[in-house]
This record gives C-alpha cells, sequence and structure tokens, in this order.
C-alpha cells in the first residue's frame, strides 16, 4: 500500500490530470473526513444544494466526484435516487462505508474517470453536482473540455450540472485569505497554497499528527469556467458565492455555477 504521495523531484511541475490517483493515497483518504468536518460543513452548506435541485424539480442525481460521501450521503437523506461515482477506488470505499454509518444508506458506487464518464456510468439524470472544489483537478483545456461533454451528455435534455470551484482569482491576484469556514473545516488542520501560478496551486494540508499531503490543482478563473460551461453547449450559467446568489462585497471563498442544458 503507497503510503507517501509521488510527486516527484520538482512537485511544481507535475501538473497532469491523472494524477490524483496517486494524491488520494489511502492514508490521506482515510483523513479526509478530519479536514472537511461532516458536522461544521452541514452548519455552512445548511439545505442550498437540496433546496436548489427540489426547486427545480430534480429526482435523480449523479454525483461525479463522490470523495467520502458527504454530498451523496445527504442527498439519499433527502430522498434524490442518486448514484455516487469517482475515479479513486479509495474514496468509493470510505463513502459507502459512510452511506452506511450515517442513515443506513447502501450507496450505488461506480469507479469512473469523468472523461470517459459515458462508458462507466449508465442512464441519464435531472442533475449531476460536482462539488467540493473538484474540477480543479484537470490540467488541460482539453480533458476540461471532454469532461463536461461528458456531464452534458449524460444529463436529460432540462438537466442541471451543479459545479462549484475556489475562488482562484482571489488567491491569484490578491494572496490567499480563505477563512476555511467554507468546506474545509477541521479546525485542526493547516492548509494553505504553498506554490501559485497561472496553470498551478498546490495545497499544503497538515493534520494534528504533523502529517503533510498536497495536491496540484488547476487555478480555474470563475470566468473561465463559465465561459467553457457555455462553449459545451450549456444554455444559461448562474453562479452563486458561498451559498448566496450575491457576492458583492467581501470576496466569497467558493463558487457554485449552476449551468442549465436546455
Ligand atoms: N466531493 C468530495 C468532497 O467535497 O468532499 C470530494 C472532493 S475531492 C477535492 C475531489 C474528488 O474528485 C476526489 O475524490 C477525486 O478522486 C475525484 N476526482 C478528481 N479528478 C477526477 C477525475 N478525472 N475523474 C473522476 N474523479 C475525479
Amino acid at each position: 500500500m503507497q503510503s507517501v504521495q509521488e510527486f516527484g523531484d520538482n512537485p511544481v511541475e507535475v501538473r497532469e490530470t491523472g494524477h490524483y490517483t496517486e494524491e488520494y493515497i489511502p492514508s490521506f483518504v482515510e483523513k479526509w473526513d478530519s479536514l472537511i468536518d461532516w458536522g461544521k460543513r452541514a452548519e455552512s452548506e445548511g439545505t442550498f444544494f437540496i433546496d436548489l435541485l427540489r426547486k427545480r424539480g430534480v429526482k435523480s442525481v449523479l454525483d461525479v466526484a463522490t470523495g467520502t460521501g458527504f454530498h451523496s450521503v445527504g442527498l439519499l437523506a433527502a430522498g434524490f435516487e442518486t448514484v455516487s461515482a469517482d475515479g479513486s477506488a479509495d474514496m468509493l470505499a470510505m463513502a459507502f462505508e459512510n452511506g452506511m454509518a450515517r442513515g443506513g444508506h447502501i450507496m450505488r458506487v461506480v469507479q469512473a474517470d469523468w472523461r470517459w464518464l459515458n462508458r462507466d456510468v449508465h442512464g441519464e439524470y435531472d442533475a449531476i453536482v460536482c462539488l467540493g472544489n473538484s474540477f480543479t483537478h484537470l490540467f488541460s483545456e482539453r480533458d476540461r473540455r471532454k469532461a463536461l461533454a461528458e456531464f452534458y451528455a449524460m444529463l436529460k435534455h432540462d438537466g442541471i450540472l451543479v459545479l462549484d470551484q475556489r475562488n482562484y482569482d482571489a488567491i491569484l491576484d490578491d494572496g490567499y485569505t480563505s477563512k476555511h469556514r467554507y468546506y474545509y473545516c477541521g479546525e485542526d488542520v493547516t492548509v494553505e497554497p504553498e506554490y501559485v501560478d497561472e496553470g498551478l496551486c498546490r495545497m499544503r494540508y497538515e493534520f494534528p499528527d504533523e502529517s503533510i499531503y498536497h495536491l496540484n490543482m488547476f487555478p480555474l478563473r470563475k470566468d473561465y469556467t463559465r465561459r467553457l460551461m457555455a462553449e459545451v453547449g450549456f444554455q444559461r450559467i448562474d453562479t452563486y458565492g458561498d451559498f448566496q446568489h450575491t457576492y458583492r462585497g467581501e470576496q466569497p471563498d467558493f463558487f457554485v455555477h449552476v449551468a442549465e442544458k436546455e
């Protein structure tokens, strides 16, 4: 079992879409839930996603970035027919355990990489959710377009894609100011960007046992993500800041894009 993340001699040169499978090693996956703290995260998000989906009459949801299952479990508990996909088998195993432990849900899990989603996941969905700043793992524009096209194809004609991202514009333009209030809520975990340029945001995660992990991410600018969605065919894209519709004034830590197919 791999116990150390492999980034080679020059970690800031690792800018590959497929590298996420080597970053989410089992010992990091085991720690993920202390990083995201389910209770605090549920408090910050409230019923934002559930309300959004219900308002649009959504019944079936494909969670394409299941991770350890935070959103999938919430969706199942709220009564949505939910399929939970992720490219990492270790993440899915943890999600399945969490589903059982938190409400006795038997999750339908599928290991699938977004670039070939239609090959491995079947059916059409009212909504696809890609949350927890996951889309940032794609390093080339070609992969981002391919993934969005795969999402688009798996939606019903009036389906929606809900995709969030960290506010990288703020990180790139003004430096890192996250209040750590959203998503990464584990109090004893320090999360900070160790290196940032227009093509890479390398995040460092330090846990109370002093173990250190990294994730190499592509810093998506908000308008760039919106443009890609439009170019792939989504007709209308609404962007929310930190679970509110307006984001004037203080900069939000995260954006949530809701893209409509019809
Ligand atoms: N949504 C979860 C959350 O909010 O806690 C997990 C977020 S984690 C930052 C990103 C997840 O996306 C990981 O579980 C990773 O395995 C998955 N992922 C990254 N790139 C992927 C790809 N190309 N195909 C499928 N899954 C991918």
